[in-house]
Protein backbone atom coordinates (compact mmCIF):
# COMPACT_ATOMS: atom_id res chain seq x y z
CA UNK A 1 0.00 0.00 0.00
CA UNK A 2 0.96 3.52 -0.38
CA UNK A 3 -0.22 7.18 0.16
CA UNK A 4 -1.48 9.34 -2.71
CA UNK A 5 1.74 11.15 -4.54
CA UNK A 6 0.22 14.76 -4.17
CA UNK A 7 0.76 14.43 0.08
CA UNK A 8 4.31 15.34 -1.20
CA UNK A 9 2.87 19.00 -1.80
CA UNK A 10 0.60 19.17 1.40
CA UNK A 11 2.05 22.16 3.57
CA UNK A 12 1.16 23.17 6.83
CA UNK A 13 0.69 25.48 10.01
CA UNK A 14 4.24 24.86 11.47
CA UNK A 15 3.15 27.13 14.26
CA UNK A 16 1.47 24.24 15.59
CA UNK A 17 4.72 22.52 15.88
CA UNK A 18 6.16 25.26 17.61
CA UNK A 19 3.37 25.76 19.92
CA UNK A 20 4.56 22.00 21.07
CA UNK A 21 8.22 22.50 21.34
CA UNK A 22 7.43 25.08 23.99
CA UNK A 23 4.81 22.55 25.74
CA UNK A 24 7.17 20.32 26.11
CA UNK A 25 10.05 22.90 27.16
CA UNK A 26 7.04 23.92 29.76
CA UNK A 27 6.77 20.54 30.75
CA UNK A 28 10.12 19.98 32.06
CA UNK A 29 9.51 23.21 34.58
CA UNK A 30 10.39 25.89 32.42
CA UNK A 31 7.48 29.30 32.68
CA UNK A 32 6.46 29.64 29.33
CA UNK A 33 5.94 32.97 27.77
CA UNK A 34 3.99 32.14 24.24
CA UNK A 35 3.84 34.54 21.51
CA UNK A 36 3.73 31.80 19.26
CA UNK A 37 0.24 30.79 18.23
CA UNK A 38 -2.86 33.20 16.72
CA UNK A 39 -5.25 32.28 19.41
CA UNK A 40 -6.71 34.50 21.73
CA UNK A 41 -6.75 33.65 25.78
CA UNK A 42 -9.95 35.72 26.02
CA UNK A 43 -13.12 34.06 26.22
CA UNK A 44 -16.12 33.81 24.13
CA UNK A 45 -18.56 36.87 25.21
CA UNK A 46 -21.08 34.63 28.03
CA UNK A 47 -24.07 35.85 25.61
CA UNK A 48 -22.48 33.99 22.50
CA UNK A 49 -22.10 31.11 24.60
CA UNK A 50 -25.47 31.30 26.50
CA UNK A 51 -26.80 30.99 22.86
CA UNK A 52 -25.11 28.19 22.05
CA UNK A 53 -25.76 26.19 24.86
CA UNK A 54 -29.71 27.49 24.24
CA UNK A 55 -29.48 25.81 20.80
CA UNK A 56 -28.60 22.65 22.17
CA UNK A 57 -30.99 22.58 24.41
CA UNK A 58 -33.73 23.64 21.82
CA UNK A 59 -32.37 20.85 19.83
CA UNK A 60 -30.38 22.40 17.13
CA UNK A 61 -28.27 19.42 17.13
CA UNK A 62 -29.28 18.20 13.73
CA UNK A 63 -27.92 18.20 10.31
CA UNK A 64 -29.15 22.21 8.28
CA UNK A 65 -28.32 22.99 5.51
CA UNK A 66 -24.80 23.05 3.37
CA UNK A 67 -24.69 26.70 2.73
CA UNK A 68 -25.74 27.14 6.00
CA UNK A 69 -29.04 28.12 8.02
CA UNK A 70 -30.42 30.83 6.62
CA UNK A 71 -31.07 33.08 9.74
CA UNK A 72 -27.01 33.74 9.96
CA UNK A 73 -26.89 33.58 6.54
CA UNK A 74 -28.86 36.79 6.63
CA UNK A 75 -27.05 38.41 9.48
CA UNK A 76 -24.19 37.74 8.23
CA UNK A 77 -25.02 39.41 4.99
CA UNK A 78 -26.65 42.22 6.66
CA UNK A 79 -23.04 42.77 8.99
CA UNK A 80 -20.83 41.65 6.16
CA UNK A 81 -22.20 44.23 3.33
CA UNK A 82 -22.37 47.33 5.67
CA UNK A 83 -19.49 47.44 7.09
CA UNK A 84 -17.85 47.22 3.97
CA UNK A 85 -19.99 49.19 1.67
CA UNK A 86 -21.38 46.55 -0.70
CA UNK A 87 -24.97 44.87 -1.06
CA UNK A 88 -24.71 41.50 0.11
CA UNK A 89 -27.57 38.95 -0.79
CA UNK A 90 -27.50 35.80 1.47
CA UNK A 91 -27.24 33.39 -1.49
CA UNK A 92 -23.56 35.13 -1.64
CA UNK A 93 -23.11 33.48 1.72
CA UNK A 94 -21.83 30.44 2.47
CA UNK A 95 -21.40 29.74 6.40
CA UNK A 96 -18.28 27.62 7.04
CA UNK A 97 -16.25 25.95 9.72
CA UNK A 98 -13.95 28.63 10.41
CA UNK A 99 -11.94 30.99 8.07
CA UNK A 100 -10.06 28.23 6.77
CA UNK A 101 -11.62 26.27 4.61
CA UNK A 102 -12.76 29.54 2.23
CA UNK A 103 -9.13 29.21 1.27
CA UNK A 104 -9.04 25.58 0.66
CA UNK A 105 -12.32 25.68 -1.38
CA UNK A 106 -11.49 29.27 -3.27
CA UNK A 107 -8.58 27.16 -4.56
CA UNK A 108 -10.62 24.10 -5.71
CA UNK A 109 -13.13 25.56 -7.63
CA UNK A 110 -10.78 28.29 -9.42
CA UNK A 111 -8.01 27.06 -9.64
CA UNK A 112 -6.85 23.45 -12.28
CA UNK A 113 -3.21 21.45 -11.68
CA UNK A 114 -0.90 23.63 -13.67
CA UNK A 115 -2.33 26.43 -12.99
CA UNK A 116 -0.71 29.63 -11.39
CA UNK A 117 -2.10 31.80 -7.87
CA UNK A 118 -0.47 34.42 -6.36
CA UNK A 119 -0.09 34.99 -2.68
CA UNK A 120 1.27 37.06 -0.15
CA UNK A 121 5.10 35.91 1.10
CA UNK A 122 5.66 36.00 4.43
CA UNK A 123 1.61 35.16 4.55
CA UNK A 124 -0.40 32.69 5.96
CA UNK A 125 1.06 29.42 5.58
CA UNK A 126 -2.08 27.72 4.11
CA UNK A 127 -2.22 29.29 1.06
CA UNK A 128 1.29 28.10 -0.20
CA UNK A 129 0.02 24.77 0.89
CA UNK A 130 -3.72 24.60 -0.69
CA UNK A 131 -1.99 25.82 -3.90
CA UNK A 132 0.43 23.13 -4.22
CA UNK A 133 -1.52 20.43 -3.18
CA UNK A 134 -4.11 21.09 -5.84
CA UNK A 135 -1.67 20.96 -8.68
CA UNK A 136 -1.01 24.46 -8.98
CA UNK A 137 1.95 26.74 -8.87
CA UNK A 138 1.86 28.84 -5.83
CA UNK A 139 3.74 32.25 -7.24
CA UNK A 140 4.68 34.60 -3.68
CA UNK A 141 4.86 38.70 -3.78
CA UNK A 142 6.90 40.05 -1.23
CA UNK A 143 6.18 43.00 1.04
CA UNK A 144 9.11 46.10 1.21
CA UNK A 145 9.98 47.44 3.69
CA UNK A 146 9.78 51.14 3.90
CA UNK A 147 10.14 54.75 5.81
CA UNK A 148 5.78 54.02 5.87
CA UNK A 149 5.63 50.54 7.28
CA UNK A 150 5.73 46.90 4.96
CA UNK A 151 4.22 47.79 1.50
CA UNK A 152 3.16 45.55 -1.09
CA UNK A 153 5.97 45.08 -4.27
CA UNK A 154 3.56 46.27 -6.55
CA UNK A 155 6.48 45.60 -9.41
CA UNK A 156 6.66 42.43 -8.27
CA UNK A 157 3.11 41.00 -8.82
CA UNK A 158 2.88 42.87 -11.71
CA UNK A 159 5.70 41.26 -13.25
CA UNK A 160 4.61 38.16 -11.69
CA UNK A 161 1.48 37.39 -13.80
CA UNK A 162 1.34 35.28 -16.72
CA UNK A 163 -1.29 33.75 -18.80
CA UNK A 164 -1.18 30.33 -16.56
CA UNK A 165 -2.29 32.81 -13.36
CA UNK A 166 -5.95 32.95 -12.38
CA UNK A 167 -6.30 33.83 -9.15
CA UNK A 168 -4.41 36.40 -6.11
CA UNK A 169 -4.52 35.90 -2.90
CA UNK A 170 -4.49 39.20 -1.00
CA UNK A 171 -4.76 39.55 3.05
CA UNK A 172 -4.73 43.46 4.11
CA UNK A 173 -4.00 43.78 7.69
CA UNK A 174 -1.91 40.74 7.48
CA UNK A 175 -0.88 38.24 8.92
CA UNK A 176 2.52 38.15 10.02
CA UNK A 177 3.16 41.60 9.09
CA UNK A 178 0.75 43.49 9.88
CA UNK A 179 0.76 45.30 7.00
CA UNK A 180 -1.97 47.59 5.62
CA UNK A 181 -2.20 48.93 1.93
CA UNK A 182 -2.81 52.70 1.35
CA UNK A 183 -6.01 53.09 -0.93
CA UNK A 184 -3.89 53.36 -3.78
CA UNK A 185 -1.94 49.93 -3.47
CA UNK A 186 -5.83 48.48 -2.85
CA UNK A 187 -7.04 50.56 -6.56
CA UNK A 188 -3.49 48.96 -8.09
CA UNK A 189 -4.48 45.12 -7.12
CA UNK A 190 -7.76 45.70 -8.23
CA UNK A 191 -6.51 47.02 -11.67
CA UNK A 192 -4.47 44.35 -12.33
CA UNK A 193 -7.39 41.56 -11.55
CA UNK A 194 -9.41 43.32 -13.50
CA UNK A 195 -7.02 43.28 -16.73
CA UNK A 196 -6.06 39.88 -16.53
CA UNK A 197 -9.24 39.10 -15.51
CA UNK A 198 -8.13 37.09 -12.52
CA UNK A 199 -10.04 35.87 -9.43
CA UNK A 200 -9.31 37.61 -5.69
CA UNK A 201 -9.45 36.00 -2.29
CA UNK A 202 -9.50 38.76 -0.03
CA UNK A 203 -8.60 37.34 3.37
CA UNK A 204 -10.52 39.80 5.70
CA UNK A 205 -9.92 37.41 8.43
CA UNK A 206 -8.59 40.86 10.77
CA UNK A 207 -11.01 43.58 9.59
CA UNK A 208 -12.17 44.59 12.21
CA UNK A 209 -8.87 44.09 14.63
CA UNK A 210 -7.67 47.53 14.28
CA UNK A 211 -6.97 50.10 16.53
CA UNK A 212 -6.49 53.25 14.52
CA UNK A 213 -8.12 54.10 11.24
CA UNK A 214 -10.74 52.53 9.33
CA UNK A 215 -11.20 48.99 7.13
CA UNK A 216 -11.66 48.99 3.40
CA UNK A 217 -12.73 45.67 1.47
CA UNK A 218 -11.70 45.11 -1.95
CA UNK A 219 -14.80 43.60 -3.13
CA UNK A 220 -16.16 47.49 -2.41
CA UNK A 221 -14.03 48.89 -5.63
CA UNK A 222 -15.63 48.96 -9.02
CA UNK A 223 -15.51 45.83 -11.15
CA UNK A 224 -14.60 43.71 -8.26
CA UNK A 225 -17.72 41.68 -6.94
CA UNK A 226 -18.13 39.80 -9.45
CA UNK A 227 -14.22 38.72 -8.81
CA UNK A 228 -14.00 38.41 -5.48
CA UNK A 229 -14.16 36.23 -2.58
CA UNK A 230 -14.34 37.43 0.87
CA UNK A 231 -13.02 35.06 3.47
CA UNK A 232 -14.71 36.03 6.96
CA UNK A 233 -14.30 34.38 10.08
CA UNK A 234 -15.99 34.79 13.80
CA UNK A 235 -12.61 33.53 15.19
CA UNK A 236 -10.87 36.86 16.31
CA UNK A 237 -13.52 39.46 16.35
CA UNK A 238 -15.81 37.30 18.92
CA UNK A 239 -13.02 34.96 20.68
CA UNK A 240 -14.25 32.10 18.66
CA UNK A 241 -11.20 30.60 17.63
CA UNK A 242 -12.42 26.65 18.61
CA UNK A 243 -15.93 26.97 17.93
CA UNK A 244 -15.42 27.01 14.02
CA UNK A 245 -17.63 29.56 12.68
CA UNK A 246 -16.97 31.70 9.20
CA UNK A 247 -18.21 32.15 5.95
CA UNK A 248 -16.99 33.60 2.34
CA UNK A 249 -18.75 35.82 0.44
CA UNK A 250 -19.08 34.93 -2.82
CA UNK A 251 -20.28 35.74 -6.99
CA UNK A 252 -23.20 33.21 -7.08
CA UNK A 253 -22.04 30.55 -9.33
CA UNK A 254 -18.81 29.84 -6.69
CA UNK A 255 -21.39 30.33 -3.82
CA UNK A 256 -23.08 27.51 -5.49
CA UNK A 257 -20.04 25.60 -5.97
CA UNK A 258 -19.15 26.29 -1.81
CA UNK A 259 -22.48 24.39 -0.87
CA UNK A 260 -21.80 21.62 -3.01
CA UNK A 261 -18.25 21.27 -1.61
CA UNK A 262 -19.53 21.62 1.85
CA UNK A 263 -21.86 19.02 1.24
CA UNK A 264 -19.33 16.67 -0.18
CA UNK A 265 -17.28 17.53 2.59
CA UNK A 266 -18.98 18.32 6.31
CA UNK A 267 -22.34 17.77 5.13
CA UNK A 268 -22.56 20.75 7.51
CA UNK A 269 -21.24 24.12 9.48
CA UNK A 270 -22.16 22.23 13.22
CA UNK A 271 -25.52 23.41 13.31
CA UNK A 272 -26.16 24.85 17.15
CA UNK A 273 -22.56 27.15 16.82
CA UNK A 274 -24.33 28.89 13.70
CA UNK A 275 -27.43 30.46 16.18
CA UNK A 276 -24.72 31.55 18.19
CA UNK A 277 -22.92 33.26 14.96
CA UNK A 278 -26.32 35.33 14.74
CA UNK A 279 -26.22 35.96 18.51
CA UNK A 280 -22.51 37.17 18.13
CA UNK A 281 -23.49 39.40 14.93
CA UNK A 282 -26.82 40.98 16.28
CA UNK A 283 -26.20 40.90 19.91
CA UNK A 284 -23.92 43.46 22.39
CA UNK A 285 -20.88 44.15 20.94
CA UNK A 286 -19.09 45.82 23.64
CA UNK A 287 -17.07 42.54 24.65
CA UNK A 288 -15.53 43.14 21.32
CA UNK A 289 -14.75 46.72 21.92
CA UNK A 290 -13.62 45.54 25.33
CA UNK A 291 -11.05 42.78 23.63
CA UNK A 292 -9.95 45.25 21.64
CA UNK A 293 -8.99 47.83 24.18
CA UNK A 294 -6.95 44.62 26.31
CA UNK A 295 -5.45 44.13 22.69
CA UNK A 296 -4.45 47.52 22.07
CA UNK A 297 -2.71 47.70 25.29
CA UNK A 298 -0.32 44.56 24.84
CA UNK A 299 0.46 45.98 21.33
CA UNK A 300 1.68 48.90 22.69
CA UNK A 301 3.80 46.98 25.44
CA UNK A 302 4.95 44.53 23.03
CA UNK A 303 6.10 47.36 20.84
CA UNK A 304 7.60 49.52 23.87
CA UNK A 305 9.45 46.30 25.17
CA UNK A 306 11.18 45.31 21.75
CA UNK A 307 12.09 48.11 20.84
CA UNK A 308 13.89 48.42 24.14
CA UNK A 309 15.73 45.44 23.00
CA UNK A 310 19.08 46.19 21.79
CA UNK A 311 19.30 44.85 17.96
CA UNK A 312 15.17 44.47 17.57
CA UNK A 313 12.97 47.79 15.66
CA UNK A 314 9.65 47.43 14.95
CA UNK A 315 6.76 49.52 14.07
CA UNK A 316 3.43 50.32 15.73
CA UNK A 317 1.09 48.14 14.03
CA UNK A 318 -2.45 49.84 13.48
CA UNK A 319 -4.21 46.50 13.51
CA UNK A 320 -4.28 42.32 13.93
CA UNK A 321 -2.45 41.22 17.07
CA UNK A 322 0.97 40.50 15.88
CA UNK A 323 4.37 42.55 15.30
CA UNK A 324 6.51 41.43 13.34
CA UNK A 325 10.23 43.07 14.15
CA UNK A 326 13.26 43.04 13.02
CA UNK A 327 16.17 40.96 14.94
CA UNK A 328 19.09 40.78 12.21
CA UNK A 329 21.15 42.67 14.34
CA UNK A 330 20.03 41.27 17.86
CA UNK A 331 20.90 37.57 16.27
CA UNK A 332 23.94 38.73 15.22
CA UNK A 333 24.44 40.08 18.96
CA UNK A 334 23.90 36.09 19.98
CA UNK A 335 25.93 34.93 17.19
CA UNK A 336 23.89 33.13 15.31
CA UNK A 337 22.89 33.59 11.24
CA UNK A 338 20.43 30.76 11.97
CA UNK A 339 16.24 32.03 13.03
CA UNK A 340 15.55 28.53 13.95
CA UNK A 341 18.65 28.46 16.26
CA UNK A 342 17.56 32.33 17.46
CA UNK A 343 14.22 30.71 18.88
CA UNK A 344 15.62 27.62 20.38
CA UNK A 345 18.30 29.90 22.18
CA UNK A 346 15.41 32.63 23.28
CA UNK A 347 13.29 29.62 24.32
CA UNK A 348 15.54 27.52 25.92
CA UNK A 349 17.25 31.04 27.84
CA UNK A 350 13.95 32.73 28.63
CA UNK A 351 10.97 30.79 27.94
CA UNK A 352 10.01 33.06 25.51
CA UNK A 353 8.08 31.00 22.40
CA UNK A 354 7.54 32.78 19.31
CA UNK A 355 7.42 31.69 15.35
CA UNK A 356 9.86 33.10 12.92
CA UNK A 357 9.52 34.60 9.28
CA UNK A 358 9.96 31.16 7.99
CA UNK A 359 6.80 29.74 9.68
CA UNK A 360 4.97 31.56 6.67
CA UNK A 361 5.94 30.08 3.60
CA UNK A 362 9.19 29.45 1.37
CA UNK A 363 11.81 32.32 2.03
CA UNK A 364 11.93 33.99 -1.18
CA UNK A 365 15.13 34.56 -2.62
CA UNK A 366 17.18 37.78 -1.81
CA UNK A 367 15.72 38.66 1.61
CA UNK A 368 18.78 39.87 3.64
CA UNK A 369 16.85 40.72 6.77
CA UNK A 370 15.56 38.36 9.67
CA UNK A 371 12.18 38.82 11.18
CA UNK A 372 9.96 36.95 14.24
CA UNK A 373 6.70 36.98 14.59
CA UNK A 374 5.38 37.84 17.81
CA UNK A 375 1.61 37.38 18.98
CA UNK A 376 0.22 39.02 21.60
CA UNK A 377 -3.19 37.72 21.79
CA UNK A 378 -2.58 34.96 24.04
CA UNK A 379 -0.56 36.28 26.78
CA UNK A 380 -1.83 38.44 29.14
CA UNK A 381 0.78 41.93 29.71
CA UNK A 382 2.43 41.42 33.13
CA UNK A 383 3.35 37.87 31.13
CA UNK A 384 4.18 40.24 27.89
CA UNK A 385 6.56 42.67 30.56
CA UNK A 386 8.13 39.87 32.03
CA UNK A 387 8.82 37.60 29.20
CA UNK A 388 10.19 40.39 27.10
CA UNK A 389 12.26 41.72 29.90
CA UNK A 390 13.80 38.66 30.06
CA UNK A 391 14.07 38.21 26.52
CA UNK A 392 15.84 41.60 26.62
N1 LIG B 1 -6.50 33.86 7.40
C1 LIG B 1 -5.55 34.41 8.16
C2 LIG B 1 -4.71 35.51 7.60
C3 LIG B 1 -5.32 33.93 9.46
O1 LIG B 1 -4.33 34.46 10.20
C4 LIG B 1 -6.13 32.88 9.94
C5 LIG B 1 -5.92 32.32 11.28
O2 LIG B 1 -4.96 32.57 11.98
C6 LIG B 1 -7.14 32.36 9.12
C7 LIG B 1 -7.28 32.87 7.84
C8 LIG B 1 -8.01 31.22 9.53
O3 LIG B 1 -8.84 31.55 10.58
P1 LIG B 1 -9.90 30.51 11.15
O4 LIG B 1 -9.51 30.22 12.56
O5 LIG B 1 -11.20 31.23 11.09
O6 LIG B 1 -9.92 29.30 10.30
Amino acid sequence: MTLARRLERLGTETAFAVALAAADWGSRGNTIYPFHLGDINIPTAPHIVEAMNRAIADGKTGYCPGAGIPELREALAEDIGGQRGIEVDPGNVVVMTGGKPVITKFIQTVMDPGQEVLYPNPGFPIYESQIEYHGGTAVPYRYLPTEDGFRIDLDQVRAAITDRTVAIIYNDLQNPISAESTPEERQAIADLAVEHDLWVLSDEAYFEMRYEGESSSIAALPGMAERTVILYTFSKKFAMTGSRLGCAVAPPEVASVFSTLNTNDESCTTHYVQWAGIEALRGSQQSVSDMLGVLRSRRDATCELVNAIPGMSVEVPRSTFYVFPDVTEAMERVGTADLGDFAEQALHATGVSFCTRRHFGRPVPGEDRHYIRLAYSGIDESAIREGLGRLG
